[in-house]
């Protein structure tokens, strides 16, 4: 039998090791370094106290889980790494204390497959060690969702990449040693043949950051994580080049799934955080004479967020397994990845929801963690590409070796399949005693 839901007790033990360091060393650092960069920023003094931590990982064995051993991780596989994420989604602070922050992740796993020796040894290795920050530039102004909408180019000349164009959301460029950038390098084809993505150092003449975008509602413009970018006759050598000139598209499209699946694990954890207050509190507030906790409407909130945690934390699961069962990351992987994606902002809605509302006022103020979770509830839904689109690709996908019905009625319809299974059982009937 194969289908099996435990863990090994060896890597719970980690588990459990995990969940209280996190609790007693990482989670507090949310509560005072509160800049939106400082979990990335090597400038924020949060940086400080998360070195000796992220030591402390390392000598566990437990940096960089997403990655095999032969570029340092432990090579656990994406299950587990969906084990260890439900934890690491509880702080903003964790992923990076573990070596496991996007777009680092991705940008690794991209420069370790298609990077050159060179290009390793200069960005892949300070990057795993948790040394230097990364950025993936890929949306644009004017297009984000389509890359067919992309005009962000780059153009030969003299050994060189020459880019102009604008970047928008390109998360964490400011702090970037370097940005791998997705620019449309022949436009005369669609953009999966004629795009490349381009290594840009972060002090590259030409690269200018018109400004920082910040995520909610903060009243510094300019503040934030996300750059808005303009590459103005910016050169870079054609060595440069991430993988081959013109597989850009390749490039970008095999770093996705892994950062969408990992975002979707770590959402879980902060299920399983908004669950927690929910049912803390509906066990300690008395109104009308008795607990929240036996009023039944709170009851079905509470039975409806576990049941929807569940839901989507077992489907999240599925989706690393066969992750890790089918590397090639084919469509039955994309499938199911996209299926996730699209259910997370919708479960993270409803349940840090119930847990605001179970809340009161004190949940609307900004004395408890649940604002700051309200705010990811859009976030989930658009980032790494809108959730119509992963829809779609789900629908596309579950209809591909759908065959349509060769008549007119379908192919269960009631009268024609009652026919063919009362000529299947003719000798029977009339038998039955009347009903
Ligand atoms: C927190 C955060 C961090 C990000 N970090 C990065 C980063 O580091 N690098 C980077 O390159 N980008 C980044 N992005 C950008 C992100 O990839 C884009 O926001 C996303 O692809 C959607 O593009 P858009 O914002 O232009 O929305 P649009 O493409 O304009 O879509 C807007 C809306 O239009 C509708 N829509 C779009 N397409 C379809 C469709 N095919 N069918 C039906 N409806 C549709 C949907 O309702 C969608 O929400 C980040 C975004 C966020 C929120």
């Amino acid at each position: 039998m194969v289908w099996n839901f435990s863990t090994e007790p060896e890597f719970q033990e980690k588990l459990d090791w995990m969940r209280e360091f996190v609790a007693a060393e990482i989670e507090p650092m949310d509560l005072v370094f509160r800049d939106p960069g400082a979990p990335f920023d090597p400038r924020s003094p949060a940086r400080k106290v998360m070195r000796p931590l992220q030591q402390i990982v390392q000598a566990k064995g437990l940096w960089a889980c997403h990655l095999g051993p032969e570029l340092g991780g432990q090579g656990y596989g994406q299950l587990h790494l969906g084990l260890m994420n439900e934890i690491l989604g509880r702080s903003r602070f964790a992923p990076t204390v573990f070596g496991t922050q996007a777009p680092d992740t991705g940008n690794a796993e991209i420069l370790a497959r298609f990077g050159t020796d060179a290009q390793k040894a200069r960005y892949l290795k300070p990057l795993l060690d948790g040394e230097i920050v990364s950025c993936f530039s890929m949306t644009e102004p004017q297009a984000g969702a389509d890359p067919g909408e992309f005009t962000c180019a780059a153009r030969i000349e003299g050994g060189n990449f020459v880019i102009n164009g604008e970047k928008w959301f390109a998360s964490h460029a400011d702090m970037a040693e370097f940005l791998i950038v997705m620019c449309i390098t022949d436009p005369d084809v669609a953009v999966h043949e004629g795009s490349t993505t381009i290594i840009v150092p972060r002090d590259t003449p030409g690269l200018n950051i018109i400004r920082n975008t910040a995520v909610g509602p903060k009243d510094v413009i300019g503040s934030g994580v996300h750059g808005y970018l303009r590459f103005e006759d910016c050169r870079v050598p054609l060595e440069n080049a991430l993988g081959v000139i013109g597989e850009g598209f390749k490039v970008a499209q095999s770093r996705l799934g892994g950062g969408r699946i990992h975002h979707a694990m770590r959402t879980v954890g902060m299920l399983n955080k908004a669950f927690d207050m929910m049912c803390e509190r509906a066990v300690s507030r008395v109104t009308k004479g008795e607990r929240l906790a036996d009023k039944q409407m709170v009851q079905e909130r509470i039975a409806d967020s576990y049941t929807q945690i569940t839901q989507f934390r077992l489907h999240v699961l599925y989706a690393a397994w066969l992750l890790d069962e089918d590397k090639a990351y084919t469509r039955r992987v994309r499938r199911e990845i996209s299926a996730v994606k699209a259910a997370m902002p919708g479960v993270l809605k409803d349940v840090v929801y119930r847990a605001l509302h179970i809340h009161g006022s004190l949940g609307m103020s900004n004395e408890t963690p649940l604002m700051d979770m309200w705010q990811y509830v859009p976030e989930m839904g658009i980032v790494d590409g809108p959730t119509e689109v992963h829809k779609v690709g789900v629908a596309k996908d579950v209809l591909r070796n759908v065959a349509p019905s060769p008549d007119v009625f379908p192919t269960y319809f009631v009268p024609t399949r009652r026919a063919e299974a009362e000529k299947k059982f003719a000798q029977y009937l009339g038998q039955e005693p009347a009903a």
